[in-house]
């Protein structure tokens, strides 16, 4: 596979742009390739080089690399009109009320630019609205480039992960295991009268895919209701990807007071929203006294782009589609696994999916969940799934990385290149993309 002129793309970057990537993630070993267009579930780079790309933008392309005919057409219309105006436009009202009626609760919303973007304001919304500074956080969950969030170690020795965060605003922060309810009722036990909220994705998606246990959201959720805190979901990843339009909080049936959405929502232009509670999102300036703006927030040829990505969803098969090829996915890596790798673990759920290179399993391989963990307590492998981000980190990263990788771009297959970041399908994705992907499997496993 010829790479001379990524290679010489990456060498012009690397003089003008730090690490030569506007994302950190982007920066692949040892240089990345340069896409030079998409073309349904397939990119091309810089070489006319074709893979089946399941990294999907990290997250936003439900419908892959070609968007269906109305959609094109209400981008086209927006951008054609002017870009934007700062003044509102009926576009936004229109998306706005779209997701107040398929997202449980989701009454009212503001729309930002970015998933980062949403979860800051959401931490200040929530801080505002209960008068507290604390807010509780999971370890290895993400939530964008955020001071607030940017924060390891555990309740009672919080710190920055990152240089440039001062050390004071970490102790803000309380970071505990995901999915351990005691570490949850101790932390309000403790610090109850001064936490804000719980700051949560519904399944921890950036750190391999991680699913809940039964009874944890619910948890979770009597915990803040008891406190006076607010349930808040990070679903900047699981909004509109998991459980269809009702996003993850109506799979789970759990309703937290206020969601963070991004990615989808925005139909693969730049977007975040804070939804949930009027009676909270009203806190939000002009209407309340915490201040959030920005230039340009509920950009029309975003909000034409997500509400018609969404409507399509709504009248035609695209859950079904998505969902049927994350399943066989899984299952098809599942059974190759078995042959080649019985210690991995392969998770997912809807059209997300990852492996996990865990080190340990049991004898009894053929008892797992073949579409993916659920967390079955009643599965041979339950105490060896990864329930956490520390047990994700504890996995063979390294080989994931290094070699794996490397391998599936050399078969063809795009796939993110750190172990913790997941995979997902599109609408653009056929069966035979999801054949040529397991060969793949087959072929670097
Ligand atoms: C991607 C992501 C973010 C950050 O969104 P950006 O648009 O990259 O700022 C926040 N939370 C979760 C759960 C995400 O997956």
């Amino acid at each position: 596979m010829e790479h001379q002129r990524s290679r010489d793309l990456y060498d012009r970057a690397l003089s003008v742009m730090p690490g030569g990537v506007n994302s950190s993630v982007r920066a692949t070993m040892p240089h990345p390739f340069f896409v030079e267009r998409g073309d349904g579930g397939h990119v091309i780079d810089a070489d006319g080089n074709r893979y089946v790309d399941w990294v999907m933008g990290y997250g936003p392309l439900l419908y892959g690399h070609d968007l269906p005919e109305p959609v094109s057409a209400a981008v086209q219309s927006h951008a054609a009109a002017g870009p934007m105006y700062g003044a509102p436009t009926e576009i936004e009202v229109e998306h706005a009320e779209f997701v107040a009626r398929h997202v449980p609760s989701v009454e009212s919303i503001r729309f930002v630019n970015s998933g980062t973007e949403a979860t800051v304001s959401a931490v200040r919304l929530a801080r505002g609205h209960t008068g507290r500074d604390k807010i509780v956080v999971m370890q290895g969950g993400y939530h964008g480039a955020q001071e607030s969030t940017l924060v390891e170690g555990g309740p009672e020795n919080p710190h920055p992960s990152t240089a440039g965060i001062p050390k004071s605003f970490a102790e803000h922060t309380l970071p505990i295991p995901f999915n351990d309810p005691d570490a949850a009722t101790e932390v309000f036990a403790e610090h109850g009268d001064d936490i804000a909220a719980v700051l949560v994705e519904p399944i921890l998606a950036n750190m391999g895919i991680v699913m809940p246990v039964d009874g944890y959201h619910e948890t979770l959720r009597d915990l803040c209701t008891d406190h006076g805190a607010l349930l808040i979901f990070d679903e900047v990843i699981t909004g509109f990807r998991v459980g269809g339009l009702g996003c993850a909080q109506s799979r789970f049936g759990v309703t937290p007071d206020l969601t963070t959405f991004g990615k989808i929502i925005g139909g693969g232009f730049p977007v975040g929203a804070i939804g949930g509670r009027a009676d909270v999102i009203e806190g939000f300036t002009p209407a309340g006294d915490v201040f959030q703006s920005g230039t340009f927030s509920g950009h029309p040829v975003t909000m034409a782009a997500g509400k018609a990505s969404l409507e399509y969803a709504a009248e035609h098969d695209v859950y079904d589609h998505v969902n049927r090829l994350g399943r066989r996915l899984r299952e098809g890596i599942t059974e190759i696994c078995r042959e080649r790798a019985p210690e991995y673990t392969v998770v997912g759920t809807d059209s997300m999916f990852k492996t996990v290179f865990t080190r340990e399993a049991p004898a009894d391989v053929d008892a797992c969940c073949a579409g993916g963990c659920r967390q079955d307590a009643t599965c041979a492998r339950y105490d060896h799934c990864p329930k956490t981000g520390a047990d994700v980190a504890d996995a063979a990263t390294d080989r994931w990385e290094r070699v794996f990788w490397q391998r599936m771009v050399d078969e063809g297959v795009f796939l993110t290149a750190n172990q913790y970041e997941c995979q997902f399908a599109s609408y653009a994705h056929t069966d035979e993309d999801v054949d040529r992907t397991l060969e793949a499997y087959r072929a670097a496993l």
